[in-house]
């Protein structure tokens, strides 16, 4: 079940490449994989997946600590800085950096860990939606302009998480501006900041999100199945 509907969505991704004219390395396929067992991702594993993405911080650490060492993780959940130390030397990337405060713990944990660079990503709440973490498109060019002389971090690109519909062409719009955002703040030639990673796309509109440029989709429930919350919301 999770390998037909995991080559299913390769196989989309591949076509949807094509069809734009990408080269289909130029896409991740994130596997987010959050309240499902471990078995469940040594199946995507065996298929030759590695990447794997997380909400919760406990959740993660213990898989990380019971999966394969050559799985990279990414925190893509909102994540609070007295959790930072749990994570900082396993991750691979954050995509959820919502606020100086938090970048700014990132780099001070990254720092007494020694690690040079933490790659991170900045969050953006790119509909303006009341129920979304995430910054607006001038406020995310302050909170990079201001995260940028932070040593220990890399600002590898912008992630979104756009409306819930079941129409995925209405979240085209959102995902077009993204690029257009990721563009303009490369033109404002920000001292170390080149960005280019765009994380955007769910299972709902993930074909949608590669047609407007997407390079990382994050994938769950088409590839897992529903999830269930039995202690989360
Ligand atoms: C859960 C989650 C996803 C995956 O959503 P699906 O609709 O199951 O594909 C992607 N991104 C974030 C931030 C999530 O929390």
């Amino acid at each position: 079940m999770i390998k037909d509907n995991l080559k299913n969505v390769k196989e989309l991704i591949k076509d949807t490449c094509k069809k734009s004219n990408r080269d289909k390395n130029t896409v991740t396929l994130l596997n987010v994989s959050k309240t499902y067992p471990l078995s469940d991702i040594m199946e995507c594993y065996d298929m030759g997946e590695r990447d794997f993405g997380e909400n919760y911080v406990q959740e993660l650490t213990d898989k990380i600590e019971n999966g394969p060492k050559d799985i990279r993780w990414h925190m893509i959940g909102h994540l609070q800085t007295n959790k930072i130390k749990y994570i900082i030397d396993k991750i691979y990337l954050i995509h959820s950096v919502d606020s100086l405060h938090l970048a700014e713990a990132i780099n001070k944990e990254a720092e007494k860990k020694n690690i040079n660079k933490i790659n991170i990503l900045i969050e953006v709440n790119i509909a303006s939606e009341s129920t979304k973490f995430g910054n607006d498109e001038n406020e995310t060019i302050k909170l990079i302009k201001d995260a940028s002389v932070l040593p220990h971090i890399n600002i590898k690109g912008l992630m979104t998480s756009a409306p819930f519909t079941l129409n995925p062409e209405d979240n085209r719009i959102y995902f077009k501006n993204m690029r257009l955002l990721l563009e303009k703040i490369n033109n404002m030639n920000i001292p170390n900041v080149k960005l280019t990673e765009l994380s955007m796309g769910m299972s709902g509109d993930y074909l949608v999100a590669i047609e407007e440029g997407a390079t990382i989709v994050r994938v769950g429930t088409a590839i897992f199945g529903e999830r269930y919350y039995p202690n989360k919301k």
